[in-house]
């Protein structure tokens, strides 16, 4: 452990968490309602990182440090090996909120596993795993990838669409799509052309990244100069929707950026605006296929965040696809189970994502569907690209499935 974890410090388990969070701390009947949400528990049935026995540890930590038992015996630190445990268990989570969703006395866990993260990592714990490379990235590049931001468009953008240089509607396609799902990007931009939306994009050098995959980690120190930079680049050019590919940038955008203050401009996710050109008949798709497939709901963009649920949309633009039958997952909208992508549990436990990416393969295989639809960068650098660190990567995609995978726009632009 750094040498700044160690010393105790007056705010420490407690700088970052709002008295509702302390409450909710105390709130917890380890009734186990969460269990089944939980495709954590899903794949590991270890009950020690389970939503239970995170907030219990937090509980103790504090009642350590601050409570009944520090005011008696006067502040002690929490034993190292008891945060490096707590540390394993917080972050063998993709924060993908299922269990706050079905929690019996309503604790929204995913922004009190966001608190934790933040206030552990503030403490001087590092997040585990390639997590901290992120920051490190963050800090020379403004993304969360160690590439510059100017080559994102000349990856994705293709030659015959032409953005406009000022208009109503920005598209933003955030820096995991660009690095990690430039299909989907390229797919947005051909749909938005198709349907004759005039557009503008970001100077490239000015999109930076959302904050979210920090913020997540629990790594803040960059928010207020990402959000701001953006904010003020999206002002300039005096736009009135923005509209993103990334159901993450989404919840950033409407429960962060909007903590910096009122945005001059509405957010909404790219297939909301593809669902409405195709609904009056601006955007048609003139081939057939004949296909089975099934939509898979990301958890950002129906848990989460203040505002409408997107989930009808995609499968409106899936159910004007000639030929295309759509098959439901058993869990779907604001139950929706995680891909296993998210949260960071990708860089940080990645033994735990590559088993969450089995069982939910061979959920959608049970569907009957021939292929798996997404509509999230994370869920599309898992299960299309298959990337995962090394040696999982190697076994995840060497793992056979019946099902295919693909991104939901970039399988609609194939029916232009
Ligand atoms: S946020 Fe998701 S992965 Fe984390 S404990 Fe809750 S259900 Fe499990
Ligand atoms: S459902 Fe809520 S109260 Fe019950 S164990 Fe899970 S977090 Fe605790």
């Amino acid at each position: 452990m750094p040498e700044k974890a160690r010393a105790l410090a007056k705010k420490d388990f407690l700088a970052h968490l709002t008295r509702k969070q302390l409450l909710e701390l105390e709130a917890c009947v380890r009734c186990g309602a969460c269990f089944d949400a939980c495709v954590v528990q899903e794949a590991t049935g270890d009950r020690n990182i389970s939503p239970p026995a995170k907030i219990a540890s937090y509980r103790r930590f504090v009642d350590t440090v601050h409570g009944l038992r520090a005011k008696l015996l006067g502040r002690r630190k929490p034993a190292e090996e008891d945060v490096a445990h707590f540390l394993g268990a917080l972050y063998a989570c993709t924060t993908c909120g299922a269990c706050g969703e079905v929690c019996e006395v309503g604790i929204d866990t995913q922004r009190l596993w966001w608190a934790m993260r933040r206030e552990l990592v503030g403490m001087g714990y590092p997040a585990p795993g390639t997590l901290p490379k992120l920051l490190e990235n963050a800090r020379r590049h403004h993304s969360i990838f160690a590439s510059p931001l100017e080559l994102r468009y000349r990856i994705w953008l293709p030659p015959e669409v032409r953005p406009a240089a000022r208009a109503e509607l920005c598209y933003f396609e955030g820096c995991g799509v660009a690095w990690e799902a430039p299909a989907m990007a390229e797919a947005a931009v051909r749909l938005l052309s198709a349907a004759k939306i005039e557009f503008t994009l970001l100077e490239a050098s000015r999109a930076w990244c959302c904050g979210w995959p920090l913020a997540v980690a629990g790594m803040w120190e960059l928010q207020q100069e990402l959000v701001e930079n953006n904010i003020s680049a999206l002002e300039e050019k005096g736009i009135t929707t923005l509209a993103v590919s990334c159901p993450c940038c989404l919840q950033q955008i409407r429960e962060v950026w909007r903590s910096y203050g009122k945005l001059p401009f509405e957010v909404l996710h790219i297939t909301q605006i593809i669902a409405e050109a195709v609904e009056d008949g601006r955007l048609r798709f003139t081939k057939a296929r004949k296909e089975r497939v099934t939509y898979h709901d990301p958890c950002q963009l129906t848990r989460g965040f203040r505002g409408p649920r997107v989930y009808e949309e995609p499968r409106t633009v899936i159910q004007h696809l000639p030929g295309v039958e759509l098959l439901e997952l058993e869990r779907q909208g604001r139950l929706t189970k995680c891909c296993g992508a998210g949260g960071g549990i990708r860089g940080a436990r990645p033994e735990v994502a590559l088993e969450i990416g089995k069982l939910f393969l061979r959920d959608a295989a049970r569907t009957g569907a021939e292929t798996l639809l997404m509509n999230c960068p994370a869920c599309y650098a898992m299960y299309v690209a298959r990337r995962l660190p090394e040696p999982w990567g190697r076994e995840w995609r060497a793992f056979e499935s019946p099902v295919k995978c693909n991104d939901v726009l970039q399988y609609a632009a194939g029916f232009l």
